[in-house]
């Protein structure tokens, strides 16, 4: 793979290079390819690095894409289609780097059937008021019940301030129905730790807790790549965590200078990732009763979603109170459901 312009400052503050970042990549191209191999992935670009202005988020593949390189197809909530970089090798992701991606953020599938996941996904967001230490606790609230389930979950460090679990599930399920697992998933924590954990889709309902963003399960909604860098000044990257060091890091602690010595000393925490594939039924089943016993059904799709069958209003608690309309599905998200063809959800 040839780097152009080698010594451009990519994050200026951190002194990394493009050069650097290539560079990384290819130290640690086994861990990162963990996450990364047959997904189709987006790219959070800036051509220019870190704070040189320009920057775009993007999801087709970009033209120039090297011939060796691939594509994988995947179909958007309103149910267009659209052929995305996907990584099958490390050269691929040097070649990121060539683009100016400072973040890779791939899709829970992979190339041969790209609408069923393989992965769960829970996102852990401290909200104002907490912080990385809150995240910590309620991660091993997570740990604990996946455990209950007899499933092993994986944790990193998001780059920010949050944590994200990652559950290797077999590819049988859609995204409606692995939303659906994250959902009854992050109820039943939230019934364990309600000081601590919210479910609110609306920020006016958190509180000062850990709010569990069950929507990024949802269909192309992307969660950043293990060891992948993020867009920050200190070049910071997402780091696997094995559970028994979590208490004694920080997400600074892992950039793009610390990491690669650390993955060559200790490995990579997530190196047993593919070694199970979980099944989704106890979950689906929580939901289930959830909905059965506890008249609990779905929670609201984000505004760029089409009107999901099923989804309860998308007005915020504090507005629907002066609403007259007793319906509860009809002029829900009336502004998003003008592309009513419901495919994001069809399968
Ligand atoms: P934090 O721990 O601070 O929440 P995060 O990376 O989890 O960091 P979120 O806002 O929770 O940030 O978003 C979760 C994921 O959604 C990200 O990891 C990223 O893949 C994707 N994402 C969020 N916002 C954007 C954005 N503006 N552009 C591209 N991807 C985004
Ligand atoms: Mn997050």
């Amino acid at each position: 793979m040839r780097i152009s312009s080698p010594d451009k400052l990519l994050f200026p503050e951190a002194g990394v290079s493009k050069l650097d970042l290539a560079t990384y990549y290819a130290d640690v191209a086994d861990a990162v390819l963990r996450g990364l191999r047959d997904r189709p992935v987006a790219l959070n670009r800036f051509p220019d690095g870190l704070g040189g202005g320009k920057s775009f988020y993007t999801k087709a593949a970009p033209k120039g894409l090297p011939d060796w390189a691939s594509t994988a197809r995947v179909t958007f909530p309103s149910g267009r289609t659209g052929d995305e970089v996907c990584v099958t090798e490390a050269a691929t992701v040097v070649w990121t780097v060539q683009m100016g991606a400072l973040e890779l953020h791939p899709w829970p599938v992979r190339a041969a059937d790209t609408d069923h996941p393989d992965e769960l996904r829970i996102d852990l967001d401290p909200q104002p008021g907490t912080d990385f230490a809150e995240a910590v606790a309620v991660a091993r609230e997570a740990h604990a019940l996946f455990e209950e389930l007899g499933i092993r979950p994986f944790v990193k460090t998001s780059g920010g301030r949050g944590l994200h679990l990652l559950v290797r599930i077999e590819p049988r399920w859609t995204f409606v129905e692995a939303r659906r697992a994250v959902i009854a998933f992050a109820r039943e924590l939230e019934r364990r730790r309600p000081e601590q954990i919210t479910t609110s889709w609306w920020k006016e309902e958190r509180g000062e807790r850990i709010f569990i963003d069950f929507n990024q399960m949802a269909r192309d909604r992307m969660t950043v790549a293990a060891y992948s860098t993020r867009a920050r000044p200190e070049a910071i990257v997402s780091m696997p965590v094995l559970w028994s060091d979590l208490g004694d890091v920080e997400p600074g602690d892992f950039t793009v200078k610390t990491v690669p010595a650390l993955v060559a000393k200790n490995g990579d925490a997530n190196a047993e990732i593919d070694d199970v594939a979980h099944s989704l039924d106890a979950l689906l089943e929580m939901a289930d009763r959830d909905e059965k016993d506890h008249g609990l059904g779905d929670l609201p799709y984000p505004p760029d979603f089409p009107k999901m069958p099923g989804e309860p209003k998308r007005v915020q608690p504090s507005k629907a109170r002066h609403d007259d309309d007793g319906d509860s599905a009809g002029s829900a998200g009336s502004a998003e459901a003008a592309d009513s063809t419901h495919q994001g959800s069809k399968s």
